[in-house]
């Protein structure tokens, strides 16, 4: 680790504040919690002019209630949000995800708007100024080429944040502040599959707020993650998932998954999954669709086969568990 670069550092304390500091600063960048962006810096991966942080700003804070679910400001932290009671109880999948991430002191500072934009990582980029000058630099910053997949021209690092897929069973949104005014957009929109610019986000932009909807009491939901190092680590892979069965047979599903690609997303296809008991034929089915859709790459000292089968597991270990719990289904591993 190097030492921090040279920067101005500013406190505003309204959302304005902010927008205003982030247009007159071309190279300013904002901070929340800081876990993720100090730690880079400190790495030599960005050398910002100016941080902007986030902590006082009110707009960005607290947890409420509403008539149709939820509003989490983005500026709450993932400690607040593993802590607290009603959330435990409506999105089980989000607080397991909360509190899977890094250590407690981490997650006493850490806030969810800074995990839901997390840089993606990789093996290559994650490294000290002189590590990676040493081996040439990459395509996500400073050098010409992907040591991962050198004949392309794409940044395949991953996103390896937990809470995204865990908000994204449950359909959440997010709100944005741009200078033109809010908008809200699914979460699942603000991802796109390329590691070197992974949100569709703009520079003058920032997340405000989540929105969840209310839940069915019928849903079930979970959160699993496999890592190197059971007490801290990013997810190898993870996977949320939620779901409801009627009758005997399952009406919705939906998986989320994280840690293999770029961007964190919703498996497609399950549709075809419904209306059908969790059995073993329907875990093998989904299993394959698991497969298919994640691609991860020799992004992390894990094998990328491993995390792909991993993955794929762990989404059919959690189906049958919550399968069980909802009354359909079988037990077993
Ligand atoms: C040892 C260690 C282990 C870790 N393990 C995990 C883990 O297991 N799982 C995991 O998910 N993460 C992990 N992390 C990463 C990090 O701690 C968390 O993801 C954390 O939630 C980041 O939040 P933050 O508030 O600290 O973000 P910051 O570091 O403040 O910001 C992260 C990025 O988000 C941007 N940002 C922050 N807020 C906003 C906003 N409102 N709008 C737009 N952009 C914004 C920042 O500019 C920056 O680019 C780990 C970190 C460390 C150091
Ligand atoms: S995937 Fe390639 S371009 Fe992206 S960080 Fe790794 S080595 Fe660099």
């Amino acid at each position: 680790m190097q030492l921090l670069p040279r920067f101005e550092l500013h406190r505003p304390e309204s959302l304005a504040g902010v927008l205003a500091l982030l247009a007159a600063k071309p190279t300013a960048r904002v901070v929340a919690g800081g876990t993720d962006l100090i730690t880079n810096l400190r790495h030599g991966l960005a050398a910002p002019s100016a941080l902007i942080e986030l902590a006082r700003v009110p707009e960005l804070s607290g947890i409420r209630a509403e008539s149709q679910g939820f509003r989490l400001g983005v500026g709450v932290t993932l400690e607040s949000i593993a802590d607290n009671a009603e959330l435990r109880r409506a999105y089980p999948a989000l607080a397991a995800a909360a509190l899977s991430v890094a250590a407690p002191s981490h997650r006493a500072a850490a806030t969810l708007g800074g995990n839901l934009c997390l840089d993606t990582r990789c093996v290559f980029y994650n490294q000290s100024e002189a590590w990676r000058q040493g081996n040439a630099y990459c395509l996500k910053y400073r050098g010409d080429i992907c040591h991962v997949a050198p004949t392309g021209k794409r940044c395949h690092a991953a996103f390896s944040g937990d809470v995204a897929p865990a908000l994204m069973v449950y359909g959440a949104e997010i709100e944005i502040a741009a200078p033109s005014g809010l908008r809200r957009i699914a979460l699942a929109d603000l991802y796109v599959e390329d590691g070197a610019a992974h949100l569709a986000l703009a520079r003058t932009e920032v997340l405000t707020a989540v929105y969840l909807p209310a839940i069915d009491a019928r849903l079930r939901s979970g959160y699993r993650k496999a890592r190197a190092r059971g007490a801290i680590d990013f997810p190898l892979a993870g996977v949320a998932v939620a779901l409801r069965v009627e009758g005997n047979a399952l009406s919705s599903l939906a998986v989320a998954l994280t840690g293999t690609n770029p961007r964190p997303f919703l498996l497609e296809g399950t549709e075809t999954l419904l209306g059908r008991p969790v059995d073993d034929a329907l875990l093998t089915e989904l299993s394959k669709l698991v497969q298919k859709q994640v691609s991860p790459m020799r992004t992390t000292v894990t094998a990328s086969n491993y995390r792909r089968q991993v993955a794929a597991v762990l989404a059919a270990r959690l189906t049958r568990e919550l399968g069980a719990q909802a009354g359909t289904g079988i037990a077993g591993k």
